[in-house]
């Protein structure tokens, strides 16, 4: 499923980058706990940080290393709210649930930023905003009601018109934008390794390079598989996300994983950087194909976009990208060279929510943020962590449901992926 292009961590401007990782034990043996956690991305480690926190024992098993999925590769945008607008959300969820759902997402950037601070994560994380030009007219339309969706719930969102927008970002590309003052940026990886961190000092086991192969019911709880150990625990947490293997099918089948691809320039002269997002924000478009932009503290430009399910498509995504931020800054020198490419998979849902689900008594998935997890898998993690701790279910801040949706001709998922790019790309073109 993961092309080889995309596997490697090692070539990431994150992983080149972050503090290294904390020393990990592999599972050896058969242990218990309370809640086995599945998964080392946001979800999973935030979720063992805040079982830790109430004092819940917990392990974790991750395959490779903390954050080697999504986690340890996105673009470190920390983006407030889901894909879908909060009137949508409210409508698909129902209003009691939606509006939990909805008020989660908004301060989900709280949470991230306050266990920075709190734990001392040395991530670069800037809570400097984040901002979304409209790609063209139609998602300028789309954005008004989005910002008074959002101005209604009381949330520091503002409207930047067109000069507004260019000196915000440096380029004259887009007409507008909506500004968010909740979001800002960080170094994913790092992130996800401080909060592994975080999670040890409270005493969670993390195993590393312990990939669970098997699950079962033990008794009234469940016992989870490696090679060479297992855990058994009263829950039972998969944490796997775009991620997910073999080990739960039905969890596999209602996620879309879609490549999404990066490249980082050389560090900018500093007047090129202070011609480019100025104000050190983070910004993603509003293209159906969306591209997502920002500088690190070094001055780098790391720009990002849908990639493909083959390695030379995913190095021509990557080649689009270098020629598009070409495009998009007139400023930058032609020979700028590019000194990271790198990509990951990004967790698509049916109906573009992110799912807490309790399939069978103590065994809970969680996952598909659709783009938007850097945020709402840390808040998702803590809700995990409040469902072990016995809050009662209708006061979760997410709604639980029993059921996974799955995604429709999970089958024919690649080639179908792939027309729906071809198709979107000719529509953002046209501006449709
Ligand atoms: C390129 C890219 C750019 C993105 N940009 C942004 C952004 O700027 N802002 C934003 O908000 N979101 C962004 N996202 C989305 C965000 O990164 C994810 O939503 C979030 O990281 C999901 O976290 P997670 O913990 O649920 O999953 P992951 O981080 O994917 O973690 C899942 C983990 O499970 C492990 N695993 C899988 N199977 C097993 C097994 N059998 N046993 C043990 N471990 C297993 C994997 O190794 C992996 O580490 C981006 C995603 C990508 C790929």
């Amino acid at each position: 499923m993961i092309p080889d292009e995309i596997e490697p961590l090692a070539r990431s401007l994150w992983a080149a980058t972050a503090p290294p990782e904390p020393e990990l034990e592999t599972l050896d043996g058969e242990e218990e706990t309370e809640a086995a956690i599945v998964g080392g991305g946001y979800t999973g480690l935030s979720a063992a940080l805040h079982l830790a926190e109430r004092g819940i024992a917990c392990a974790l098993l991750e395959a490779r290393g903390p954050g080697w999925g999504a986690s340890g590769r996105n673009g470190g945008q920390v983006i407030a709210g889901l894909k879908e607008d909060p009137d949508t959300v409210e409508r698909i969820l129902g209003p009691s649930a939606g509006k939990r759902a909805v008020a989660l997402s908004a301060r989900a950037p709280d949470l991230v930023f306050d266990l920075v601070g709190r734990y001392g994560i040395a991530c670069d994380a800037v809570r400097s905003g984040w901002i979304q030009p409209a790609a063209d007219p139609a998602s300028a339309r789309l954005q008004r009601a989005r910002l008074e969706q959002w101005q209604r719930r009381g949330a520091p969102v503002e409207w930047l018109d067109r000069k507004a927008t260019a000196q915000a970002l440096g380029t004259e590309l887009y007409a507008s934008a909506l500004l968010d003052h909740r979001g800002g940026t960080l170094n994913p990886l790092a992130y996800a390794r401080g909060l592994a961190r975080a999670a040890l000092s409270k005493g969670a086991r993390i195993f590393a390079r312990s990939r669970a192969i098997a699950v079962e019911r033990d008794g009234a709880g469940w016992r989870v598989r490696t090679r060479r150990g297992a855990l058994r625990a009263r829950f039972l947490l998969l944490c796997t996300n775009a991620y997910t293997d073999g080990l739960h099918r039905e969890m596999a089948r209602s996620l879309l994983p879609v490549v999404s691809v990066q490249v980082a320039s050389a560090p900018l002269s500093a007047n090129l950087r202070a011609s480019i997002l100025p104000e050190g924000r983070a910004a993603s478009d509003t293209r159906r194909l969306l591209v997502y932009f920002r500088l690190d503290p070094q001055g780098r430009l790391v720009i990002g976009g849908r990639g493909a399910y083959s390695a030379r498509g995913i190095r021509a995504a990557q080649a689009r990208l270098r020629r598009l931020a070409k495009r998009m800054f007139p400023q930058l020198p032609d020979d700028l060279p590019f000194e990271f490419a790198w990509g990951g998979l990004v967790a698509l849902t049916e109906d573009r929510l992110p799912f807490l689900v309790e399939p069978e008594p103590g065994l809970l998935l969680a996952g598909g943020y659709n783009g938007r997890g850097v945020a709402m898998a840390t808040a998702m993690g803590k809700v995990l962590a409040d469902k072990v701790a016995g809050v009662p279910d209708a006061e979760l801040d997410f709604p639980l449901r029993k059921r996974l949706r799955p995604m429709p001709l999970y089958g024919l998922r690649k080639p179908l992926v792939s027309l729906a790019v071809a198709i979107e790309e000719l529509q953002d073109r046209a501006g449709l």
